[in-house]
């Protein structure tokens, strides 16, 4: 029933946007010169419209001098011994949404045992920022709706999530030290966020913190595996490709202490904090319903409600089943990942999800992969529990992680490593964050302007049906399997020749998981741009993806219902008279064409 009401939902859109449509292959209509600065303006870019591109000189200083690692040295400086206080705070961001298995909140509630005062949670909305990162609408409804379930579980431990929201973003700093000194906070504990922006409010969080002497600020590891500074070249150097990154990653898994070690989980406060009259007040306050500027609509709402439902026991179960139970069918739409019917494999564990990996993960027809990227990029579920369930599975008594590229749970770590690679990327080469191809040189490739093109992928009508696909789903669930991410990043910068930054920009805007070091990684591979990136010659060709990404056709007939009937071949390139008469469109451009165009352009930045 639901996905025949989000299937006739789909065809109602889709007629809509088809009637109003300015398409034509002829007669493009031409784009603003500037792709990257929208012509008309809308709310959110007359509020705040952050410079997108670094220029060369900026981003070479900021590689030079990385603040991930200047944030590191800052707090060696920071004050050992302040003065006792009467809390210590927990600062939560958007990337460790959980109480279980989280460093710095683990480290803070130690830190208000040893001298006996309250531990204090505390999440500070910032619009500015999500304005300035392209943070989708969905993000921020799952942010809120994790928060909502944090605060319920931490009440249960006595525990304040005191939320609030500020803006300017500049003064972020300074106002977190104000609430700190309002509640005479002694020590301030969070995990690292390697974003360029977020490290330089750190360091000044730390900076105005020596300067007042009376907090000690503890910024800690906890978002990778292996943390950003361990896994380096002989030379000092972030790695820039994944094989040899892999090979030096693995063996620090068996490091001691125990990188995978689970932190203890925070201690209750004593009941009495209800009583005391600054924090008791915090147990009231309320989370808002949504930012301004972010609103889902409540269709939309609901449906991600259904798709990735918020909180760590649903991050659990969803880990679980990808590695106890067998694959189902086809998970598309508006469907509950959790709902019931996974079988599980008793008989033999290679059956499961995770054991059939290696061979299927590529599959988008069936449920193949584990779908925990939302909760993995919100810190819902640590990446360090994924490894050590995977040890459960693979080899309880060794107590070794499998990283074997033959078994389908070691393929599936090096998926999680990727996740490593491209967050050790960001802290090396803060470039990529600032809008700059990490290989410089294809800084000039020039690139096509038409808006119409860009809108016809947005939209998935590009008349290619594993593109089209592929971006209606992201449209519809906030998400997209790995396969046609790539498939449909190609397309954009491949065939239709537009700028990469684009798509990264409209990927974050759309998906419930967009998360800055991947979906960076993601689309400078895509665009033969970024550290290991796919040879600029070496272009998909999408009819052959489509045909073994999409054996079955069932995903496209799922996503686009024009072609729903269609059987065969003709699913992946429906002939031009067929496509007319489905009303479905015919491609703007011809792909061997369009790869020629590519490889000319890349081989000389500069040129048209
Ligand atoms: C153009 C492009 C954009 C992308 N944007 C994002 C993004 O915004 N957020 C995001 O989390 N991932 C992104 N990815 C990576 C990848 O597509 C998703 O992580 C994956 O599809 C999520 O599905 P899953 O959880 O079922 O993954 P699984 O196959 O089950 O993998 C498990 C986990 O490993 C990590 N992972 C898997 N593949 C990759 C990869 N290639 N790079 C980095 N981490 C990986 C993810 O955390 C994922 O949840 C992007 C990839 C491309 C090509």
């Amino acid at each position: 029933m639901l996905r025949r009401v989000f299937t006739l939902a789909m065809s109602a859109l889709l007629k809509r946007e088809r009637a109003n449509s300015t398409l034509s292959s002829t007669n493009p209509p031409m784009m603003n010169p500037s792709p990257l600065r929208p012509a008309k303006k809308t709310k959110r870019d007359v509020q705040f419209l952050p410079n997108k591109i670094a220029t060369v000189e900026n981003a070479a200083r900021v590689d030079k001098d990385p603040p991930a690692f200047r944030l590191e040295e800052l707090m060696k400086q920071t004050i050992k011994n302040p003065p006792m206080g009467d809390a210590v705070v927990y600062w939560m961001r958007m990337e460790d949404l959980r109480i279980h298995d989280n460093r710095a909140f683990s480290q803070a509630s130690a830190q208000a045992i040893r001298d006996g005062i309250p531990l204090v949670a505390m999440f500070i909305l910032s619009p500015q920022d999500y304005v300035a990162h392209d943070r989708s609408a969905r993000r921020i409804d799952f942010t809120l709706r994790n928060l909502r379930a944090i605060r319920d579980k931490l009440a249960s431990l006595h525990i304040p999530l005191y939320v609030d929201s500020h803006t300017p973003r500049t003064t972020l700093p300074s106002h977190i030290l104000g609430l700190l000194s309002q509640w005479n906070v002694s020590h301030l504990f969070a995990n690292i966020e390697y974003e360029v922006d977020e490290l330089r409010r750190d360091i000044k969080v730390c900076e105005l913190a020596k300067k007042g002497g009376r907090v000690r600020c503890t910024f800690v590891h906890d978002r990778c595996v292996i943390p950003p500074g361990i896994v380096k070249t002989k030379e000092g150097r972030g790695y820039t490709v994944f094989s040899p990154f892999f090979r030096a990653w693995a063996p620090h898994l068996a490091d001691k202490p125990d990188p995978l070690a689970c932190a203890p989980t925070p201690e209750p406060n004593a009941k009495l904090i209800h009583d005391h009259k600054t924090f008791g007040e915090l147990f009231h306050r309320t989370i808002p319903d949504s930012v301004e500027g972010f609103e889902l609509t409540t269709e939309d709402a609901e449906q991600m409600k259904i798709c990735w439902k918020e909180g760590e026991d649903a991050a659990r179960e969803l880990l679980h089943r990808f590695l106890y139970t067998k694959s189902r069918p086809s998970q598309l739409g508006a469907v509950d990942p959790l709902s019931d019917g996974s079988k599980v494999a008793e008989k033999n564990p290679k059956d499961s999800r995770v054991g059939k990996y290696n061979t299927a993960r590529d599959r988008v027809d069936a449920d193949t992969t584990s779908r925990l990227s939302p909760y993995l990029s919100a810190g819902i579920i640590s990446a360090r529990e994924c490894i050590r369930e995977t040890m459960e599975l693979s080899n309880a008594k060794a107590k070794k992680v499998d990283v074997s590229r033959e078994t389908g749970i070691g393929r599936w770590v090096q998926e999680v490593a990727w996740r490593d690679f491209y967050n050790h990327v960001l802290a090396f080469f803060p470039r990529v964050s600032m809008g700059r191809p990490f290989q410089e040189k294809f800084a000039d490739v020039q690139w096509e302007t038409n808006e119409g093109h860009l809108q016809a992928w947005k939209d998935g009508k590009t008349g290619v049906p594993i593109v089209d696909a592929g971006m209606r789903q992201a449209n519809t669930m906030g998400w997209m399997h790995n396969r046609v991410r790539m498939v449909t990043a190609m397309y954009l910068v491949k065939d239709l020749m537009l700028d990469w930054r684009l798509g990264e920009k409209y990927f974050m805007e759309t998906l419930i998981d967009g998360d800055l070091a991947s979906n960076n990684g993601g689309w400078q591979w895509s665009a033969s741009t970024g550290v290991d990136p796919v040879p600029y010659f070496r272009i998909f060709n999408p009819y052959n993806q489509s045909h073994k990404a999409d054996p079955t056709g069932e995903y496209i007939r799922y996503f686009v219902p024009e072609l729903a009937k269609v059987r065969g071949d003709d699913v992946h390139n429906p002939p031009a008279k067929l496509a007319e008469k489905l009303g479905y469109p015919t491609p703007y451009v011809k792909h061997n064409e369009a790869r020629e165009r590519a490889i000319k352009r890349y081989k000389n930045p500069g040129q048209a």
